[in-house]
């Protein structure tokens, strides 16, 4: 209580929202830039329990950007050292690491018994968190940083909405590019955005971003948003969720 004293005391918040965050697992694809920050702030927080899958060893030019990692960390696997990293800032949390492309065969395996899916990768990715998302009728935060730009929003298949609803989404997913550059604190701002809404999801809160995506430039400072509309024949979400 002591460790979370200053988030149990913000009005609206409270001992109870921290409790279902203590008691929620989340999913996350990648374990880059934003994963990094996400991460972080999400265990520092008090989040129960996290998983993070990612194939990637760490290596020099990540340094600049992905914050979990240093210098004698170069060449071991990603989520290895991130694991280890985030139960030194929280031993109370648990934390798994899984060494492995994320694929059609082991996406529901890999999201067992979570309660959020967050999608740091890239489009192939994107669309099997979706679709997983939609089978467990769970919200899937959806995070790009690319140069001094950043893309973030929030899908909940079943409530008329996800990845493949709208094409304004599909559009800015296609201006992402993995060779793309990019400025190092960019994946810490978005990384913190996903990390507030995650906690507001988890903290048994409407998610703040349903139908907005919310779009970073930090060459101009300017935070701007996109309308995101469902469609009401979309293959993946049309069905309505159960209450
Ligand atoms: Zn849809």
């Amino acid at each position: 209580m002591s460790r979370y004293s200053g988030q149990i005391a913000i009005p609206g918040w409270g001992r109870e929202a921290q409790e279902r965050l203590k008691s929620s697992r989340v999913f996350i694809a990648g374990a880059g830039g934003v994963a990094s920050a996400a991460a972080l702030y999400l265990i520092a927080a008090g989040l129960g329990g996290i998983r993070l899958a990612d194939q990637s060893r760490v290596s020099l030019e990540d340094l600049n950007h992905q914050i979990l990692y240093r210098d004698q960390d170069l060449d071991k696997p990603r989520v290895v050292v991130a694991e280890s990293r985030l139960k030194e800032v929280n031993p109370f949390a648990v934390v798994e690491s899984r060494v492995k492309p994320i694929s059609g065969h082991n996406i529901t395996r890999l999201t067992a018994d979570c309660q959020l899916l967050i999608d740091t990768t890239n489009q192939p990715n994107g669309h099997l968190l979706n679709l997983a998302a939609a089978r467990l009728r769970i919200p899937l935060l959806h995070a790009r940083v690319w140069e001094m730009n950043g893309h973030l929003t929030t899908f909940l298949p079943g409530q008329g909405l996800c990845l493949a609803c709208d094409s304004v989404c599909l559009q800015e997913e296609e201006r992402w590019s993995p060779k793309a550059g990019i400025m190092g604190p960019l994946p810490g701002i978005l990384g913190s955005l996903l990390a507030l809404e995650a906690m507001q999801i988890l903290g048994g809160f409407r998610p703040s971003l349903l139908g907005r995506l919310l779009i970073f430039q930090g060459s101009q400072f300017r935070l701007s948003e996109k309308e995101i509309k469902a469609n009401p024949q979309c293959s993946i979400c049309c069905r309505p969720l159960k209450t």
